[in-house]
Formats: C-alpha cells, structure tokens, sequence
C-alpha cells in the first residue's frame, strides 16, 4: 500500500495506523484539520478488500467532517477512523478496547463517534479505554423526555429546517402547507423526516426500496407509496433523498421534476459536476453536508454539557448557513456545492491564519 501517492492524501495534518496483534485490530485514524478544534468523526467497522481503500475510505471521510463542522460553526475540525474488519464476525471487547486505547494514545486530538459498522454500545466499550467519545450520553429534549443517543431525530430536524429555508428561497414560500415533497428512504432520518413534513402540512410521495417499509408507510404514513425508480419523476415540488449516496446523476436530473433537492443522504452528487447540472437546470440543490449536520451538532453539544434547547437552536441555524450559499451563488453563479465548499475553506483556513499570526 503507497500511503504517500494516495490521491486522497492532501493536506491532511496526521494519518496513523493502529495495529493489535493479539486483539486482532488493525486500524486507521486520519485527523484532516484541526485548525477550529479537536478533529471529530466516526469510527467505520468495514471488512475492506484491501488496506488501500481502507486507507481512501478514511482519507475521504475524515476531509469531509472538517468542511461540515466548519459550515455547522462547530469549534471542532474533521477525523475519521476505520477498523477494517467485519462487523458481524470480529467484533470483540478485547478488539474495541484495543481501539479505545488506541484513541486514547492521540491525546484528544481525536475524537470518535459511531458509524456503520459501530453502535452505541461499542462506543461504551471503546469509553473504557478512552474519554474521546462522542455520542453515547442519553438526551432530555426540550419537552423534558429522555432519548437514547441516536443522531437521526436531530438530523431530521436539521433536514426539516433546511427544506423551509430552501423553499422560501426558491419557490417564494414561507410555510409548508400543501408542499409537494418525494422521500426517498424511510429509514432513521427519513421516516422522522416524514413526520415532521406532515405536521407541517407537506403532501407526501414516499418510497423504499424494502417492500416491507413501504407496507408499513402504506398503513401509517398519510403518504402516497410509490416503487422506489418511480421516485424520481414525481410532479413534486422537493425531492428529499434519505437513502443512500451519488443519487443525482446525469439520469436521475433529467428525470426530476422538483425545483428543489434538499434531503439527508450523504455524497448525493454522483460527481462535483452533478451540482453545476443541478444549478442550470434551475433546481435549488442543499449541500447535503451542509443540510445533513444535525446529528454531528447535536453531538457536539454532549461534549460541552448537553443543553437541548442550545443544540436545538444551533441545528436551527443550518437555515441561515443555507440562506447565505444561496445568496452567494446567486450573485456569483457558482453552483451551491461549490459554494459551501468554498466558504467552508475559508472558516477554517481563516481560523489557521489568525493562529499563525
Ligand atoms: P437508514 O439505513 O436507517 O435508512 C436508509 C433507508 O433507505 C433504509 O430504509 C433503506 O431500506 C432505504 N434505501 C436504501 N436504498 C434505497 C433506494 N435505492 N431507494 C429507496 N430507499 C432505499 O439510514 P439513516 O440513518 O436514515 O440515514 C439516511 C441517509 O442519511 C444516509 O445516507 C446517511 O449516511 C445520511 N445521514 C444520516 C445521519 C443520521 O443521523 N442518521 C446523519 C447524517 C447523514
């Protein structure tokens, strides 16, 4: 594995590789940025074919938190850290406690939270080991009710905030009632999601790709269900993506009908590209980083004492963080992706310089 020609390697300030023999781990941080903060991000449990897309896969991810917690005004920089194992057969105690103290062993530079392949259970192993972990405290919310640490409602929040502010924008709207809105996805966030555009007087198109979650949508959701490839050509006026990555491609935005994209997925753009597609075809696209960080806030509040109404209101602001890249597009005619990137880099090279100087 050539770590230095990795083309994802470029300008991360530390990568280091973890290896337990006895444990069975062998592991990869990779710290991004620290400029604004301690590098937060999950840890990914992934049986990998090789060290080198473990390596690509940290790389990646960890460069992405540090543009999200920038854009989500976090005090807080990017991190990554993969286990290249399977999940289902070699998760151990003895191997998470391994990855605790590896942890532990960069002193707080770095701090994990869970990711696919990792739970709150094994972050409480992991907390054994090391106090750098994120996201396993139970919340009160602001009704006073307890819930376990899962992020999804609080991205929902965030998602839901976002779709108001992106239809005020763009189609002149200030409330929701009678919104046309396609969710693709009910899974954690989406189903949340759907709630919420309800109580909110949305009208719903939802799809699934498990014929079981579309039953129970059917039964439950005051929803039209349609087969997941249909989701696309809905004469609806958002498409919410809540499923998975690179959904808008070259097919998919010719088939759309939607003046708006603002959904939780991750990597929604097949390609940077897919957003300059968006923006001439007049569709308002959402950072998907930028819509998407309500869980990573919420978190981060539990690191300085959980207050729900705090939290609440900082997910909030991922409306006025929206408002001002589409403001900034507009007057540039840089498509939104693009945008954020570029006001994201400038937080935190920003905060570098006032360090440096
Ligand atoms: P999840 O696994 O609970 O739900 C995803 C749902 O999408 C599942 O029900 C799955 O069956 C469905 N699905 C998969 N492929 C599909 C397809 N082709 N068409 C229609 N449905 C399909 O995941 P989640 O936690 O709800 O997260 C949803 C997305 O949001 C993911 O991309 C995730 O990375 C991103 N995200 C989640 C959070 C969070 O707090 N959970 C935070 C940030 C980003």
């Amino acid at each position: 594995m050539s770590v230095f020609n990795n083309v994802h390697l470029r300008d991360h300030e530390a990568v280091v590789f973890g290896c337990d023999r006895a444990a069975g781990l062998r592991a990869i941080i990779a710290i991004h940025n620290t400029s604004r903060g301690a590098a937060l991000g999950g840890c990914r449990m992934w049986a990998y074919e090789s060290e080198e897309q473990a390596l690509t896969d940290v790389l990646r991810l960890s460069r992405a938190m540090t543009y999200k917690s920038a854009l989500a005004e976090l005090p807080l920089g990017g991190g990554k850290a993969v286990i290249i194992a399977d999940p289902r057969r070699d998760k151990t105690e003895t191997l998470l406690r391994a990855m605790g103290r590896f942890i532990d062993s960069l002193g707080g530079h770095y701090i994990t939270a869970e990711d696919s392949g990792t739970g709150v259970q094994d972050l409480k192993v992991m907390a054994r080991e090391t106090k750098h972990v994120a996201g396993i405290a139970d919340r009160q919310d602001a009704d006073g009710n307890w819930h376990s640490a899962d992020p999804s409602p609080a991205t929902a929040y965030g998602v839901l905030v976002g779709i108001k502010a992106s239809v005020q924008e763009h189609l002149g709207r200030g409330d929701l009632e009678g919104m046309r809105i396609a969710i693709q996805g009910l899974g954690h966030v989406g189903w949340c999601l759907a709630h919420h555009l309800r109580a909110a007087g949305a009208r719903l198109w939802v799809t699934d790709i498990l014929p079981e979650t579309r039953e129970r949508a059917a039964a439950e959701l005051d929803a039209r269900v349609v087969e997941p490839e249909a989701i696309y050509t809905q004469a609806v006026d958002v498409f919410a993506p809540c499923a998975l990555g690179a959904v808008l491609n070259d097919q998919t935005i010719a088939q759309l009908q939607a003046r708006v994209v603002a959904g939780s997925a991750n990597n929604q753009l097949a390609d940077d590209h897919h957003g300059e597609m968006l923006w001439r075809r007049g569709i308002l696209y959402a950072p998907d980083y930028v819509i998407n960080a309500g869980g990573v806030i919420d978190l981060a509040h539990e690191l300085g004492g959980y207050d729900p109404s705090q939290a609440r209101s900082h997910i909030a602001r991922i409306a006025d963080t929206l408002i001002e890249i589409y403001r900034r597009a507009h007057r540039t005619g840089s498509p939104t992706n693009r945008v954020a990137d570029d006001i994201a880099e400038e937080r935190f090279q920003l905060r570098r310089s006032v360090a440096a100087a």
